[in-house]
């Protein structure tokens, strides 16, 4: 088999909250890029990319770029793409930033397409430990909403029949402690003892605030904290980690597999956050995936539930998988959440396929 085309497109999707219907500023749109890889035996793969924001344009050049390299090679030798593309960049535009972003957009397509040649869907391909994840509903219960309507969110999501959900702290206006407190225990209050909660801080603290806060809460029983400081503060990281009996989760911000060994070996995190696009694609999520096993860390994935639901799948510490609804209206179909628990598809490689009308109703270049 070899690759015989590409298409690239660049896509604005609405920023709505499709979970609680709480969206924190209307109208805002969130730039993504898209990749069909098509193959001289009929298979196409779709890949993804984005955290281009405004250089969505230079991400989407550097996919175009990237993917015209992968034209007349075997889609199923994946390595020996990635090489190819390391190779073609001369070694300059990586490791981290533009370049794995881009990257990752191909690998997710290769896999796509090694799913859809062998039959098998990429959860199994990839170690098929189970056939149902646990998931947490995100992006609902977010800083900038007030206590009332993070209450009422949080609700409605339970009511939605969520057993797991993320809220955030680190909330505007440069509250006191004791105002970020508040906040996390009104959320707890309005779902009670038996969801399990999880809060973001998205980098926003010092270590010092992260352990001052983080040791007032330890009573709501978060399931993690997440992000509490600069996430390449390895050091500051396992001082909070240390100091707080909360499990810490952190690594989405991070760029390839190297970051994660400087994050494993300082003890900076407990559970290991993995972002698909940020990591490069599945090829090097399951490596760094793999570290952390080696450590006795769980893992959990960042955003794309309809693609990271397999990886979690696959791997036997998958502790559950981010509900973000960002991309789901791209497709025509995604996997269904039955009693709190993501059931994972039986169609062949990622199991999923473009809403062509979303597509085009989206598309900006
Ligand atoms: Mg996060």
């Amino acid at each position: 088999m070899k690759i015989t085309s590409f298409e690239a497109t660049t896509l604005a999707i609405p920023e709505d909250d499709p979970l609680a219907n709480m969206p924190e500023e209307a109208g805002r749109k969130r730039p993504v890029v898209t990749l069909r890889l098509r193959t001289d035996s009929g298979i196409e793969g779709i890949g993804i990319s984005f955290y281009g924001g405004k250089m969505t344009g230079s991400l989407r050049k550097a996919v175009d770029e990237l993917a015209e390299l992968t034209i007349g090679m075997d889609p199923l030798r994946i390595e020996a793409i990635t090489a190819k593309l390391r190779a073609g960049t001369g070694d300059a535009c990586g490791p981290g930033g533009i370049f794995t972003l881009a990257a990752a957009a191909i690998d997710i397509a290769l896999w796509d397409i090694k799913g859809k040649a062998l039959d098998q869907p990429l959860w199994k391909l990839l170690g098929g430990h189970r056939d149902r994840v646990p998931t947490y509903a995100s992006g609902s219960l977010r800083r900038g909403l007030t206590d009332n309507q993070a209450q009422r969110a949080a609700q409605i999501l339970v009511q939605k029949g969520f057993k797991e959900m993320k809220t955030q702290m680190a909330l505007p206006g440069n509250p006191t402690p004791a105002e970020e407190v508040r906040r996390v225990r009104v959320v707890r209050e309005a779902i009670g003892p038996d969801i399990k909660l999880m809060c973001d801080i998205n980098q926003r603290w010092r270590p010092e605030q992260a352990i001052d806060i983080g040791s007032r809460i330890e009573d709501v029983g978060l399931f993690w904290l997440e992000d509490v400081t600069t996430a390449d503060d390895y050091q500051g990281l396992a001082r909070v980690t240390a100091a707080l009996k909360t499990p810490i989760a952190g690594g989405e911000y991070v760029y390839g597999i190297a970051p994660f060994r400087q994050m494993i070996q300082n003890h900076s995190v407990d559970i290991v956050m993995i972002d698909i696009v940020r990591a490069g694609g599945v090829t090097p999520w399951m490596k760094i995936a793999g570290m952390a096993e080696a450590f006795n860390l769980p893992v959990v994935s960042h955003v794309m539930p309809e693609i990271l639901v397999h990886l979690i799948a696959a791997i036997p510490h998958g502790l559950t998988v981010e509900y973000m609804p960002w991309m789901l209206a791209l497709y025509d179909e995604t996997p269904a959440i039955e009693n709190g628990m993501l059931v994972l598809p039986e169609k062949p490689g990622l199991g999923l396929k473009f809403d062509e009308k979303a597509v085009a109703a989206f598309k900006v270049g």
